[in-house]
């Protein structure tokens, strides 16, 4: 695998390829991005990864200085997943000068959810898939389900921009227990990580419930929504949101489209400790 820092040189190194396949990450590796590698390798070719901790999207007080970086350990899982080349740039590489343009997606989209609670975190992440799929230029990228609103802000960025590059989302990979990986998963204290779980229990029981109601109505979602968020406070996490919401564009669904089947995807956020858990599930 090459290891590549210079903007220049990657290029020199991609120069003629076309089909190349493309996967950005932030580090910390795990099994669930391990898994969008191999995915990648199946519409494209070369592999290409990238590792960058985007200062752009972390808010102050989030954990930009903390956030996991095991570069070595990195390296060696791509190696053995057969990567062609890692794409893994400096600051000063990346941003030689101040970023002052931004990508920044619509309000109805990126102010929502986790850009609420979050604010100006996905015009960070615009603004820097934007940069890494300008310096790679695949066919294809791959981008993870478990981030399930900055799947769909890049596909429709990449609509929008016209960008010559297929959006591919790969499917949530789970401990053993049903926590989704994370690399803010090494967060969590012993007794934490026991408890880490229930977000996604609690997930599949809202599901359940909306399956089992006899008349899907926006009333009786806001009334699952509400019980669902007291359950998580009640075992001591601080909630920020568990949403019942289309899956086409992420807002609530109105008692029409309700009854005729809308599908839905349930999203969470919420803080056990000091530690921000994400999470979702499609209906
Ligand atoms: P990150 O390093 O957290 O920025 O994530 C890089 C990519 O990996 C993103 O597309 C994430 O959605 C994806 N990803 C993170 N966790 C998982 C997981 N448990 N399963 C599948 N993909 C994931």
């Amino acid at each position: 695998m090459k290891i590549i820092s210079d903007i220049q040189e990657l290029r020199d190194h991609l120069r003629g390829q076309n089909r190349a396949s493309f996967v950005p990450t932030m580090g910390n590796l795990h099994e669930g991005h391990l898994s969008l590698m191999r995915l990648a390798r199946q519409h494209g070719d070369p592999v290409v990864a990238s590792i960058f901790v985007n200062r752009l999207q972390f808010g102050p007080g989030e954990d930009f200085d903390s956030y996991p970086r095991t570069m070595q350990a990195d390296i060696d899982k791509l190696e053995k997943e057969g990567v062609y080349i890692l794409f893994a740039p400096t600051e000063r590489e990346l941003y030689p000068q101040p970023q002052e343009y931004r990508v920044d997606p619509p309000q109805q989209l990126g102010d929502i959810l986790e850009g609420e609670f979050r604010p100006g975190f996905f015009k960070g992440v615009c603004t820097v898939v934007l940069k890494l799929l300008s310096c790679v230029q695949p066919k294809v990228a791959v981008f993870g389900k478990k981030d399930y609103q900055q799947l769909m802000i890049i596909r429709q960025m990449a609509r929008q921009f016209a960008l010559p590059v297929d959006i591919i989302p790969g499917e949530t990979i789970r401990a053993e227990d049903g926590l989704a990986l994370s690399s803010r998963n090494s967060y969590l204290s012993i007794e934490e990580r026991t408890e880490a779980p229930h977000l996604q229990r609690l997930l599949n029981e809202v599901r359940n419930q909306v399956l089992e109601l006899g008349d899907r109505n926006m009333a009786a979602l806001a009334a699952i929504e509400k019980r669902a968020v007291a359950q998580l406070a009640q075992r001591g996490w601080q909630p920020d949101y568990i949403a019942i919401r289309q899956q086409s564009d992420l807002v609530p669904s109105h008692d029409e489209a309700l009854r005729a089947g809308e599908p839905l995807v349930i999203l969470t956020a919420a803080k056990l400790g000091q530690t921000r858990l994400i999470d979702n599930l499609e209906i």
